[in-house]
């Protein structure tokens, strides 16, 4: 049976953050967009509702709320600022290794931090010269005694120049390609370096810094299940989250819709409200059926993974469709309010540029639709959920030359 239909729970939920995004978010997001202002307030007020962390399982404290009820939170909070939800929201990235693969003894200490008090984690996959392609990654971690030594650096790391700990991964043997990447947690206290903090487009109220690692040791109980099985992680990692990034494009994309749809119903031109110009409609009903869609694309590569499903060409159609959803119903806003659009003093010209980010990081538009493209070509083998050997995509991006994935 299919029944599009929340629970009570769900949409209590999905209230609950929307009052929040309304009453905490929105007041403040401009502004915050203005100087690029970390919103260490809100991330307090998030954490303290239960609008933080939602993904983690009782054991460690947390409240273990489906990937959809994730969606839910995720779509809400990014209607109300996709820049603020992205820093709340990357506790989840970060943590989903740890989730999959930590020991119990990791578990416990990391997850339990974020559940104590409102910490940061980060996840560190991108380098300089292995962004699409994370085979390239020239960080490394030796295995000294009973501990690894990492040194390497990372880019564009959301939440950085703030996070208590980090998931790392890191080239174990550096002839091996994707298959020689292993995760591991490094607590910020190790040593770890914050180089910079990115001035971005767009999503201004996020903090990205480029960090690295010089000589950083880390017990070898850190190390995130096997040695080698770091580039399977992320994949499985960018799996669990590539819906939420959906969700948020989706957040994006309704708000910018709803600020053309009332701007429509007030601005008049030729003795009308523009509303009443059919070319105005239908670039407002196209807005409501990209909104529409791209929810439905994200809500069921979602519900996949809750009922324990593989939903890997699923997520990627919900990232891909709902990113470059984003994009044109953001962009279209614009059009709607005409030169009053590409003005900092009305809303919808923050959305498009926030929009932005949507198509590139998680994957970019185009990975997603190699992603695609190989599943559609060689689709996996029924039941077996073992890929075919030439249907292998490496994490953020592109195949391993020859290589069948470890995924
Ligand atoms: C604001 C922001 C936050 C981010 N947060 C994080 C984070 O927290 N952690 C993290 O690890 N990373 C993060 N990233 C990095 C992000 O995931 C990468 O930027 C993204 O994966 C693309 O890598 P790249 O920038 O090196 O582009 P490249 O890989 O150099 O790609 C350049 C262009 O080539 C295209 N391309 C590349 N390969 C192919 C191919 N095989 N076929 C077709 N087209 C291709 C791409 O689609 C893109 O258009 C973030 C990035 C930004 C901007």
């Amino acid at each position: 049976m299919v029944d599009f239909t929340l629970t009570d729970e769900q949409q209590n939920l999905r209230e609950m953050a929307h009052d929040f995004a309304e009453k905490e978010i929105r007041p403040v997001a401009w502004e915050y967009d203005k100087d690029g202002t970390f919103p260490e307030e809100i991330i307090k007020k998030a954490w303290e509702v239960g609008l933080m962390n939602s993904h983690v399982p009782e054991a460690y404290g947390g409240v273990h709320a489906s990937t959809l009820d994730g969606c839910l939170i995720e779509e809400e909070l990014s209607w109300g600022c996709s820049g603020i939800q992205t820093t709340l929201g990357c506790n989840g990235l970060a943590s989903a290794p740890v989730i999959l693969a930590g020991s119990e003894e990791i578990k416990r200490e990391y997850l339990g931090r974020l559940i104590e008090e409102p910490l940061l984690a980060s996840f560190c996959l991108t380098e300089p010269d292995a962004g699409s392609d994370v085979s390239g990654m020239r960080t490394t971690a030796v295995k000294k005694g009973d501990k690894y030594v990492i040194n390497g650096s990372k880019v564009f790391i959301t939440n950085g120049g703030y996070a208590n700990w980090y998931t790392v991964y890191a080239k174990t043997d550096k002839e091996a390609g994707h298959r020689g990447i292993s995760a591991f947690v490094v607590p910020r206290d190790a040593g770890v370096v914050v180089d910079k903090k990115e001035d971005k487009l767009g999503q201004r109220a996020s903090n990205t810094a480029a960090i690295s690692f010089n000589d950083v040791e880390v017990p070898a109980s850190h190390l995130l299940g096997e040695e080698n099985q770091g580039f399977k992680l992320a994949m499985m990692t960018l799996d669990r989250t590539r819906p939420g990034v959906a969700a948020m494009a989706v957040g994006i994309a309704r708000a910018a819709m709803e600020f053309a749809t009332e701007y429509a119903k007030e601005r008049v031109q030729f003795g009308v409200p523009i509303a009443m110009h059919q070319g105005i409609q239908f670039m407002i009903a196209d807005m409501a059926t990209e909104v529409e869609a791209a929810r439905l694309l994200a809500w069921k590569s979602a519900v996949l993974l809750d009922q324990g499903k593989r939903n890997t060409m699923v997520s990627s159609h919900a990232k891909r469709f709902a990113a470059d959803a984003a994009m044109k119903v953001t962009t279209d806003a614009v059009q709607v309010y005409g030169g009053y659009g590409f003005i900092k003093e009305y809303p919808v010209e923050k959305l498009f540029r926030d929009a932005k980010i949507m198509q590139l990081y998680e994957g970019t538009s185009q990975i997603q639709r190699l992603v695609i493209a190989r599943e559609t070509l060689v689709p996996r083998r029924a039941g077996s959920g073992a890929p075919n050997a030439a249907a292998a995509t490496s994490s953020n991006g592109a195949t391993p030359a020859k290589e069948p994935s470890a995924a």
